[in-house]
């Protein structure tokens, strides 16, 4: 009797070891999801330039990997990944931002950290090379969150950032957008340029920051702002929800307040995050809106969801899984 009872309490013993290692295994210590905006043109783009995205998505998640293999913060990680698209052409943040009306570039990003729910963000900048890290110093440096135009760009300068002549944006892809809206050749979704950029990451300490960083819609006027340096509407992060970055038709997120919405679905409704960006994505539809979202929950699930032909996306957590894709094919 008193044998079969501790064979019994052996067993348990050595099926509790089995599934704590068996957690351990699937456990995600650190993950980054990023989008490079969402495609609503239904031709599809070309294999040669798809390659070409994806070439640039693989690099930025890659770097976001590394570094947080490192041990680097999720600020640290998002600053960075946004930064690496922002100098990069092929997407409509930084350099490669599309036009205003008057043949300007004015720039929106936002960052927040998950951690204490601080965050930072800049609108209408038109001489700051990286935006995004002109929105972490607004957080982290100032009494503020939002700062816009000259007083925002003054900001950036003072706390040492790389300033930039606005000729810097102005590349000839850009250009030949606007002037295609201008000359109304061709109107509609064909002529936007997408490739709004942000990150989502989650790091080994447990927090989760999130960053959205856009030159907003090809031919703005009148200093429009869109949703991306909106917190609630672009961007959201809280430890104990998820991280939120979209992408998209800004006016339609920020009067859905988005990215807050799923961080409320998630925390008030108990949804998973595929199932909260999918319940917001049906209420952009609904309002006739359209575009995308990227979140990340505390252990590390991923969800991208949009209600355009594709997005520019990818992720990457610590077990290794990884994805880098435009449309709904698998990589
Ligand atoms: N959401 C951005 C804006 O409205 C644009 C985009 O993501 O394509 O400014």
């Amino acid at each position: 009797m008193k044998n079969s009872k501790s064979i019994l309490i052996g067993i348990l013993v050595l099926l509790i070891i089995y599934g704590c290692s068996l957690k351990q295994e699937n456990a995600v210590e650190h993950a980054l999801v990023l989008h490079g905006g969402s495609v609503s043109n239904p031709a599809l783009i070309s294999e040669t330039k798809q390659k070409v995205y994806k070439q640039s998505l693989d690099k930025a998640v890659e770097l976001g990997d590394s570094l947080l293999k490192l041990g680097k913060t999720s600020l640290e990680v998002v600053e960075q990944v946004i930064s690496l698209l922002e100098n990069d052409s092929l997407f409509n943040a930084g350099r490669g931002a599309v036009f205003t009306h008057d043949g300007l570039v004015e720039l929106d990003a936002s960052i927040m950290n998950g951690e204490d729910l601080n965050a930072g963000s800049v609108c209408g900048l038109k001489d700051v090379k990286n935006p995004i890290k002109a929105a972490r110093k607004v957080m982290e440096k100032s009494r503020h969150v939002m700062l816009s135009g000259s007083g925002a760009s003054q900001f950036a300068y003072e706390q040492g950032l790389e300033m930039i002549d606005n000729k810097y944006f102005h590349t000839q892809n850009s250009q030949k957008l606007l002037q295609g809206l201008l000359n109304k050749q061709s109107q509609g979704s064909k002529d936007n340029k997408y490739g709004t950029v942000g990150c989502v990451a989650l790091d080994k300490y447990g927090n989760i920051a999130a960053g959205t960083s856009t030159g907003g819609m090809n031919n703005k006027r009148y200093g429009r702002i869109g949703d991306s340096p909106i917190i609630g509407a672009g961007t959201y992060a809280n430890n104990k929800t998820c991280g939120v970055s979209c992408t998209g038709w800004g006016e339609y997120y920020i009067r859905l307040g988005f990215s807050r919405d799923i961080s409320a679905l998630v925390e008030y409704k108990g949804l998973s995050v595929t199932d909260a960006c999918e319940e917001e994505i049906r209420k952009l539809t609904k309002l006739g809106g359209f575009g995308g979202v990227i979140a990340l929950s505390p252990n590390g699930d991923v969800a991208m969801s949009y209600n355009t032909t594709g997005m520019f996306r990818a992720f990457k957590k610590s077990s290794g899984e990884k994805m880098v894709s435009i449309y709904n094919e698998k990589q």
